[in-house]
């Protein structure tokens, strides 16, 4: 539809249109004048090299300066006008390249088809390598072809650009690979490190690492060898096919023993992983089936070969380098596992035989572990000795243990009742006792008596590693020695009521001067006495021997004056034997001075008489016998220690009697009768000095006498007294 201002009418519309053609034609008219004018110009402007050429010769009619800067400095200045193109590009293109543009251009002109091609690689002897747009388009002329008109872009920043950046990108994806593939490897690397840990025992080990294997690469088939050193031969672990890549009839199952000669000598085992491959003519592919392709041996070494992992693959390019360099980064781990889950294996095998013997002993033993503080052994005569079952000591928490054994004061003997876990905690800080005694209650409330030792086991690192506590039933030796105890103490008593009665009468017979006696009887009434006293003497020693074994013996200590003792005793005995010398020798000691400590007067005067009897006893008559003492002053000149000898001039004692004598009932000459005695006097001593914790000892050379040396703290008491 027309639209026409309102004011045109219809016999108005011709005079407009006319008017319009009229202003067309002038348009046009101007539009072709400024094109003539300026088309060169505008040609100038555009960004792409533009040439005009006749179709017979490809001669050059017009170019704009962007191409004549193309061909080159010969051909700028419009020189190239009139020129053909080969001579014109000869400069510009390699032969080849010229013949194919020539080609193409020919093509075009025939066909009429137009010839465009994108960044043309073009590598000129002067100008390095460019890329150029083509196009070259045939221009007709009332059906004939007169031109070839030929564009051409340099688009070589941006090729280079886009080149540079696929480069970039090439890297890039290069890095990714590369980054993936050491990722897969960490991760292949972990999966199989972690199927190592906490596994003690070879077989176990082995199949947990082709298990690892299998998840991350899926072998056809692998099998895990492990070294038998004494026979030189290889047992096999473990294996594990991959049904998926094998068809399972054609597998070969892996031999359970393998000879080093079998595969390689164990001596020519070599140190790196072997990969045998059937398309490079390998032949007898040790475990390789029918349909694989290709077997990868990798030999375990450690200070020695260990083993050997053998992975068979269906097809070659499964045996990736991933794969290899990852479980040659894994082996020397697997050896380490492998190795220490053999170690962990003989050393369960060692324990198990130990708890076997331990089984058997009639003596208790409870093992604990110190990381875990459980039971973690018990013997079945630990078990009967604490009165419950082997299920209810083994694994139990050793604080929970204390629940087994009731603890409290025991109903039969008065005594606490021991906790013998006590001794395992002592033995788990580091401390050893032996000997102990512990009376235990059972849950059933009957109760038993033990010898316990305990002691912490380290391991070599010089940690505990565990705590070891043996007990020894000694209900009925404890029984027995307590109805011996109380025989000695009712024979004591019963024998020494009649022998005092007997000296008692005795003395009091010589005492009175009787004239009706004569010289028989006073020596007769004498000898009462004296074999009376002698009685008594021996009644309170065999007193003391059993009350020593029961505990410890009674000591009344107070502060006295160990001179004035001394002197005093050396002074009864000079007066009452006459058969011996006997003299007080004082060195660096004054009569007068106080040698002032504490202990018991009576039982001291008791070691002095036993020493000095002795020396009585085993010197022949007339013999001299030294009592000394000799203080042991601090700075201040005070005393601090005294020591005592009693030297004599007598037997002596041979060299092997010398470490026993101190032994209860221990006599140097058993067989000899002539001198009495009964191997209690030195033990009895003993125990005295060290209960004033003091020492003993003696030097002695057979035949020329012995002398016995105590030596005693002197003033306060350094250690609290329990009576
Ligand atoms: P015993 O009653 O036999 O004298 P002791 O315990 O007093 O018991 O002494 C133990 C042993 O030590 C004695 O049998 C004796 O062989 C030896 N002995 C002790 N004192 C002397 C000494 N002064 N000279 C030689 N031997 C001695």
């Amino acid at each position: 539809m027309d639209i026409l201002p309102p004011h045109i009418d219809n016999e108005g519309k011709s005079t407009v249109a006319s008017q319009m053609g009229k202003m067309e034609q002038d348009i046009h008219t101007v539009h072709i004048t400024a094109l003539q004018t300026y088309a060169h110009l505008m040609l100038e402007h555009v960004p792409v090299a533009m040439a005009l050429f006749e179709t017979s010769e490809f001669r050059l009619l017009a170019a704009n300066s962007r191409y004549h800067a193309l061909n080159g400095p010969v051909w700028q200045h419009g020189y190239a006008l009139g020129q053909t193109l080969t001579a014109i590009l000869a400069e510009v293109l390699p032969g080849e390249q010229l013949a194919h543009i020539i080609d193409h251009f020919s093509a075009v002109v025939q066909t009429g088809k137009p010839f465009r091609v994108k960044a043309y690689q073009v590598v000129g002897p002067t100008r390095g390598e460019t890329y150029w747009d083509w196009t070259a388009e045939r221009i007709s002329d009332q059906d004939h072809v007169r031109y070839l008109l030929v564009t051409v872009t340099d688009v070589t920043a941006s090729v280079k650009e886009r080149q540079q950046i696929e480069q970039a990108h090439t890297a890039l994806t290069q890095l990714h690979r590369s980054v993936e593939s050491e990722r897969q490897r960490l991760a292949h690397g972990e999966t199989i490190l972690m199927s190592l840990q906490n596994i003690t025992e070879p077989k176990r080990l082995a199949a947990s690492v082709l298990a690892a294997i299998d998840a991350c690469f899926s072998p056809s088939l692998q099998a895990f060898y492990s070294i038998q050193v004494e026979s030189g031969s290889f047992s096999l672990l473990s294996w594990h096919k991959y049904l998926d890549g094998l068809q399972t009839d054609s597998i070969v199952t892996p031999p359970s023993h393998l000879q080093s000669s079998d595969l390689l000598p164990l001596e020519a085992m070599p140190q790196t992983p072997l990969v045998k491959r059937k398309s490079q003519g390998d032949e007898d592919l040790f475990l390789a089936q029918s349909d694989s392709a290709c077997v990868a041996y990798f030999p375990l070494w450690g200070k020695r070969c260990e083993g050997i992992l053998v992975l068979v693959f269906a097809r070659e390019e499964e045996l990736t380098d991933l794969l290899m360099k990852t479980l040659k980064e894994c082996t020397p781990h697997i050896v380490e596992a492998l190795v220490s889950a053999r170690l962990h294996l003989a050393l369960a095998e060692e324990r198990q035989r130990l708890y076997t013997i331990l089984d058997q002993l009639p003596e208790g033993v409870l093992l604990v572990n110190a990381r875990t503080s459980n039971i973690s052994y018990a013997n079945p005569a630990a078990a009967r000795l604490l009165g419950v079952s082997l299920s209810q000591l083994v694994g139990v928490p050793l604080n929970q243990s204390t629940s087994l054994s009731p603890c409290g004061r025991s109903q039969q003997s008065q005594q606490p009742a021991s906790r013998w876990n006590f001794a395992l905690i002592h033995a788990l800080w580091g401390k050893i006792s032996t000997n102990q005694e512990l009376l235990i209650s059972r849950p059933d409330s009957s109760e038993v008596v033990v010898l316990s030792s305990a002691a912490p086991i380290r391991g070599s690192n010089g940690l505990i590693s565990e705590a070891v506590i043996v007990f020894q039933d000694i209900t009925l030796l404890k029984r027995l020695e307590q109805e011996k105890n109380e025989f000695f103490a009712v024979a004591n008593h019963e024998l020494r009521t009649p022998l005092t009665i007997i000296s008692g009468f005795a003395d009091l017979l010589l005492q009175q001067d009787n004239v009706n006696l004569n010289t028989l009887h006073r020596y007769a009434l004498t000898s009462i006495t004296q074999e009376s006293e002698h009685l008594t003497h021996l009644l309170h020693g065999f007193l003391d021997v059993s009350r020593l074994e029961f505990s410890h013996l009674d000591l009344h200590r107070s502060a006295q004056d160990l001179l004035g003792l001394l002197q005093q005793s050396v002074t009864k005995y000079a007066h009452a034997i006459s058969t011996h010398h006997i003299s007080l020798k004082l060195e660096d000691l004054q009569p007068d001075e106080l040698l002032v400590a504490w202990f018991d007067r009576s039982r001291i005067e008791q070691v002095l008489n036993n020493l000095l009897s002795n020396a009585i006893k085993y010197s022949p008559a007339a013999s001299e016998i030294e009592v000394g003492v000799r203080p042991h002053r601090d700075p201040n000149g005070s005393p601090r220690e005294a020591l005592i000898w009693v030297k004599d001039q007598g037997r002596g004692i041979a060299q092997s009697d010398l470490p026993h004598i101190f032994e209860r009932f221990y006599r140097a000459n058993p067989g000899e009768t002539s001198i009495r005695g009964f191997g209690i006097g030195l033990y009895l001593t003993k125990e005295i000095v060290h209960g004033h914790e003091g020492h003993i000892w003696v030097e002695s050379e057979p035949d020329l006498g012995s002398t016995f040396f105590v030596s005693l703290l002197l003033g306060a008491p350094t250690v609290s007294i329990t009576p």
